[in-house]
């Protein structure tokens, strides 16, 4: 382990020219800080998502190329020397034309991947240039030579030791030399095909690439000043949790607090790299450290809401005194590489969530899916549910944990209601346009009225 940091910054820190400042800034206070990674600009990745399904108008299509050459020409205009960029940035702007125009977008995964790649191409060169003319050494990087991946396009999976060894051979002597910025989200495959990571994937690429470099801190930069007891927008009284254990914070990221990204942490407790979360915007405000021992593990922590949940009901007198029914459902799953987040069962059936967010690029629940689970069983799909998180320490040992959740929630139906696996975690499905006045109140209870 060295003193190596690696930075992330996401896309509303680099929305803008300023915003590439305050980030330029950031790391120039910080001379541990080698490697900087950068989502794309805030509204490219979306306006690349629309684009790559294909379906626009040409005239759709040409809005949505004018935004991002838009976001990004607003960028050059107040760099200093924009000359030196210009002329990639203008490359990269007419290589994604090309592959927005073509016909056979829609049912391409490659070339879905490759689109979505420019938002991070045309960020990283510009925010290189931006820590030049603030007088830092620094240098563009392209991450799909050392972020290996396998071919599962739009969700690809880092190869942790082909990743390591490209770092090795190609990156670390760099990092002695000059401030490295590269791409968050994408990778490649081993045709050297592009791939990416999934949305909100630039957190797990730093994670991944921290963890490659034996970096001893990662820093998450994004537009909140760290991780707060609940989400401040559902209630002002939200605030801002300075330590935090990697447990409980992988228990928030996967129930939804949209912070980082869900996948991030599992490098960073593999190789005990701290995590740092803070505001570019505010950096003076502190954030939140995630580590491995904090000092207080209270047992509330925090409240988690994940949004756009299905839930997939299961039921078949089969499985009654049945062994192996939940193996052969499961199967069916795993074949489509369907995630599922939460499971409770009865005698006859069984209830499973998934996450099924609509900026996804891919259909969650697809056709062939439900009639192949059609086959074994009746199949039920509800939509327009959230998932609430009480997150926090020994909540199984703690007397009132139930009583004092449910009581919050004793006006309104529960589809679901999660609780036992985790220490950390005790969580309930709810009618999704409830989930805001539901946490306000839990906020009160559990963490207004103790104190
Ligand atoms: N630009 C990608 C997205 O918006 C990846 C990221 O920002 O983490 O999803
Ligand atoms: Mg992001």
């Amino acid at each position: 382990m060295n003193s190596l940091v690696v930075a992330k910054f996401g896309g509303t820190s680099v929305a803008n020219y300023q915003a590439m400042q305050r980030c330029a800034n950031i790391v120039n206070q910080n001379t541990s800080t080698r490697l900087v990674v950068v989502s794309a600009s805030a509204g490219v990745t979306n306006a690349l998502v629309a684009l790559s399904k294909g379906a626009l108008s040409e005239q759709e299509q040409q809005a949505q190329l004018d935004g991002i050459r838009e976001i990004q020409s607003n960028i050059l205009a107040e760099l200093a020397s924009p000359k030196k960029v210009l002329k990639q940035i203008d490359d990269l702007l007419a290589q994604l034309s090309e592959i927005a125009m073509s016909d056979n977008l829609d049912t391409n995964p490659l070339l879905k991947d490759e689109l979505l790649s420019f938002g991070e191409r045309m960020s990283s060169v510009i925010f290189a240039q931006v820590l030049n003319e603030l007088g830092i050494k620094a240098e563009c990087f392209d991450a799909r030579e050392v972020m290996k991946t396998d071919n599962r396009f739009s969700q690809a999976q880092p190869d942790l030791v082909q990743v390591k060894s490209h770092v090795e051979a190609s990156l670390v002597k760099k990092l002695s030399e000059t401030v490295i910025v590269t791409q968050g989200f994408i990778g490649s495959d081993d045709e050297s095909n592009t791939t990416t990571l999934g949305r909100g994937g630039s957190d797990f690429s730093a994670a991944i690439l921290a963890e490659a470099l034996a970096a001893s801190e990662l820093h998450i930069w994004t537009d909140v000043s760290g991780i707060f007891t609940t989400d401040p927008r559902i209630t002002s009284n939200a605030r801002a949790i300075p330590e935090i254990s990697f447990d409980e914070a992988a228990e928030m990221a996967i129930f939804g607090a949209k912070i980082l990204h869900p996948a991030t942490l599992i490098p960073a407790i593999r190789s005990g790299t701290r995590v740092f979360v803070g505001s570019s915007r505010e950096p003076e405000k502190g954030g939140t450290w995630v580590l491995k021992s904090p000092e207080n593990r209270p047992a509330y922590r925090a409240i988690a809401l994940r949004r756009e949940q299905t839930l997939l009901t299961l039921k078949s007198p089969n499985m009654l005194l049945a062994s192996g029914f939940l193996a052969n459902v499961f199967a069916v799953l795993a074949r489509h590489k369907v995630s599922v987040d939460l499971i409770t069962t009865s005698e006859i059936s069984v209830a499973l969530t998934i996450d099924n967010p609509s900026n996804s690029n891919t259909k969650v629940l697809s056709q062939g899916l439900l009639d192949e689970l059609a086959e074994m069983c009746q199949v039920r799909v509800e939509d327009k549910l959230a998932l609430v998180a009480v997150i926090g320490n020994r909540l199984q040992e703690t007397h009132g944990v139930s009583a004092n959740i449910l009581s919050c929630v004793e006006q309104h139906n529960l589809r679901m209601i999660c609780h036992g696996a985790s220490q950390h975690n005790f969580c309930f499905l709810i009618e999704e346009s409830l989930a805001g006045s539901v946490i306000t109140r839990l906020h009160k209870v559990l963490f207004e009225q103790q104190s």
